[in-house]
């Protein structure tokens, strides 16, 4: 394991200068704390630390590949048994994870082959294989800056258009990491929410996905003279989020879009267009000018308006209450880039393939099998193919645990 020897030896370097104070979490002798070590692919479960000397003794002498604090608050966080561990609550998480948006760039750093077949192809990996129908497909995934700022833009989403206006949640209640590899976790450290079952995170998550949501039951109505009666823009939750991404769409729409979604009636839209606007901003709203065109075409309008505001979010992350998640300041395995702690503040100007790198100074000899065109901090690189090259060591570290490079001299 020769790929190994530098990196652990680069891990070991950075865990020993760690300072107590990065490894600070919230109720750390309530958590559950699992580690992956370099030696093999098995995880190390139930540990747990009263204290951050103690953990930060620990993996100092046994390097994590990978390290992990459970979501959930324990009474006995070390027991091995779930029933005896005493579950207490656990944060309000959401994963923001680049690899399940499907984003245009996929196509030129992705690929996937069928292991069963060997059938290959490009972009984002389907869940069965076109040619044999196996569910054997293993991806070889990248992360662009363009995927990356798509899930930067999501989680500002999330807590913009949904944590904070509808849920109450204080910015200072919100935690966001960088996870080192492909996306941002969105904690919410609140005791409102911390005793939430699954089930009841299940009802955030459809929330923010808007799964389930009939626009038809959101403030519209037909008034005695058959006329309509709408939400206004200015009215809470999901009724006012309505009125506003429909007012956004017949802003912005042509006729030929608008006739894609309800035909004819478009016309009667677009050449009234300025009026329609104006009622529906005004005080109190007015959607009544839409009567020609009938709440069932405003519904078809507004579920193709709402797309782009539906949240991008990994549902099983949220509703898993006993989820083990990337420990803040902690090294990814996956790339050696650095789980970055970020507050809301910080994330407009947080630069994820530049911020994460800790290993800054040095060059590497590497072999490089295949990758396409990447960057890691101001260096760019690829695509290359069976290539001896010199690199920045966060680059050659970031590549070798990739596992697409390998060590040389
Ligand atoms: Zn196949
Ligand atoms: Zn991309």
């Amino acid at each position: 394991m020769k790929k190994y020897d530098l990196v652990l030896q680069e891990f070991k370097k950075y865990y020993k200068h760690l300072s107590e104070e990065e490894l600070f979490i919230k109720d750390l002798n309530k958590r559950e704390i699992a580690i992956v070590p370099f030696e093999n692919d098995i995880m190390i479960r139930h540990m747990s630390f009263n204290d951050l000397k103690s953990l930060k003794e620990y993996i100092e002498k046994n390097t994590p590949l990978h390290l992990y604090y459970s979501s959930a608050y324990y009474k006995e966080p070390h027991a091995t048994d779930m029933n005896v561990k005493g579950w207490e609550g656990a944060d309000l998480i959401f994963d923001v994870d680049a690899d399940h948006i499907p984003t245009n760039c996929k196509v030129d750093h992705d690929k996937w082959i069928c292991r069963n077949c060997n059938f290959q192809g490009i972009g984002h990996a389907p869940e069965n294989c076109p040619n044999c129908g196996e569910k054997k497909i293993e991806s070889i995934s990248w992360i662009c800056e363009n995927c990356l700022n798509i899930a930067k833009e999501e989680v500002f989403k999330l807590i913009d258009e949904y944590l904070i206006p509808d849920f109450g949640v204080k910015i200072g209640e919100i935690e966001i990491c960088f996870s080192g590899h492909r996306g941002y976790h969105i904690h919410v450290l609140s005791e409102n929410f911390k005793k939430l079952s699954s089930d009841g995170r299940r009802e955030i998550v459809d929330y923010v996905k808007g799964i389930g949501l009939e626009p038809r039951l959101h403030g519209f109505k037909i008034g005695s003279n058959g006329s309509i009666i709408g939400p206004d823009p200015k009215d809470p939750g999901w009724k006012g989020r309505i009125a506003r991404v429909f007012y956004e769409y017949i802003n912005k729409c042509t006729l030929e879009e608008l006739e894609k979604v309800i035909g004819k009636k478009a016309e009667i839209i677009i050449k009234n267009r300025e009026k329609i606007l104006e009622d529906i901003m005004s005080n109190p709203s007015s959607w009544t000018r839409l009567k020609k065109v009938g709440i069932g075409n405003i519904v078809k309008i507004i579920n193709i308006a709402i797309r782009d505001i539906l949240c991008n979010i990994d549902e099983r992350v949220t509703i898993d209450i006993k989820r083990l998640i990337r420990y803040p300041n902690s090294l990814h395995g996956k790339t050696g880039l650095k789980v970055c702690r970020l507050s809301y503040n910080d994330l407009e100007k947080f630069d994820p393939l530049k911020d994460s790198i800790v290993f800054r100074s040095g060059e590497i000899k590497i072999y490089v099998k295949e990758i396409p065109k990447i960057r890691i901090g101001d260096y760019e690189i690829g695509p290359i193919k069976d290539k001896e090259i010199e690199v920045p060591k966060s680059l050659g570290i970031y590549l070798l645990c990739k596992g697409v490079a390998e060590l040389l001299s």
